[in-house]
């Protein structure tokens, strides 16, 4: 079965381009078993302009109540949160984390000095090894600072935006970091994600030496995720991860619903 633990829709997610009807029928089409909707909550966002904030959590839990009725059977729907950390919010994520009736909490890192990756205009000026061994060294201070919740995400997003394909985010970069990461990773039992949007949108697969590191270090739990916030990106690339994964050995991806993990066997 394939699974996509990462998806954005309106109106809960501001700069998606979907409704949740669309995320269902697509998910439909794609063949996918599971699919969670994981709207942004970037608390305290250090840009006021950015469309990305909070919400509210009890309309969300009423909305979703309505948009079980719309999933066929054979589809497992998702009631998820992607939660935008910085180090002042991550006491208030584990709260809101455990207060929320949620069935799977994704946690980002979408800023790199205090500007999302998106908007930042140093990044491409800055050398790739220092770029990504901040953003990766965030990551790992990140799983270290937050407790409740159930995967880091996207670990590739700081060169998500960056057109330049000499930029691919590589172990060797900064194999520190990425064992610093992985190590708090494993230790708390959380799952890595495998988000296909940056590898789409750059035409790259990761570079499997970082996902060896994970598995050397004893890492199992692994999300797959398109990180969708149009119809036309659900699923995407999902299957050619899964295939990677299965070129490394691995047979099975996770999920978690009521925040209880959930592993899946790779068709
Ligand atoms: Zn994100
Ligand atoms: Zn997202």
């Amino acid at each position: 079965m394939l699974i996509d633990t990462h998806n954005h829709t309106v109106p809960f997610s501001p700069d998606a381009n979907m409704t949740i009807l669309e995320l269902i029928e697509m998910a439909n089409a794609m063949h996918l078993g599971v699919v969670a909707s994981t709207p942004h909550y970037e608390y305290d966002n250090p840009d006021p302009n950015d469309n990305i904030q909070t919400f509210d959590l009890k309309e969300y839990s009423s909305a979703f109540e309505g948009w079980k009725q719309l999933c066929p059977p054979e589809l497992t729907l998702l009631k998820g949160i992607e939660f935008g950390y910085q180090k002042h919010t991550a006491s208030l994520i584990d709260r809101i984390a455990q207060e929320a009736d949620l069935d799977i909490v994704l946690l980002s890192n979408h800023l790199f000095r205090g500007r999302d990756v998106y908007y930042s205009q140093e990044l491409p000026f800055l050398p790739k090894t220092l770029r990504h061994r901040e953003y990766i060294t965030t990551l790992a201070e990140m799983v270290e600072n937050v407790n409740n919740f159930d995967v880091a995400t996207h670990f590739d997003y700081i060169n998500k935006f960056c057109s330049d394909s000499s930029a691919d985010l590589l172990y060797e970069d900064c194999p520190e970091a990425f064992d610093r990461f992985f190590e708090a990773l494993i230790y708390k039992g959380k799952a890595l994600e495998l988000n296909t949007s940056s590898s789409m949108r750059r035409h790259a697969m990761p570079d499997t030496a970082i996902l060896q590191r994970y598995l050397d270090m004893g890492g199992e739990l692994f999300a797959l995720a398109s990180d969708a916030h149009v119809k036309e990106n659900v699923g995407a690339g999902i299957s050619q991860f899964a295939a990677l994964l299965q070129s490394l050995g691995v047979r099975e991806v996770c999920y978690f619903q009521k925040r209880q993990i959930k592993m899946v066997t790779l068709p």
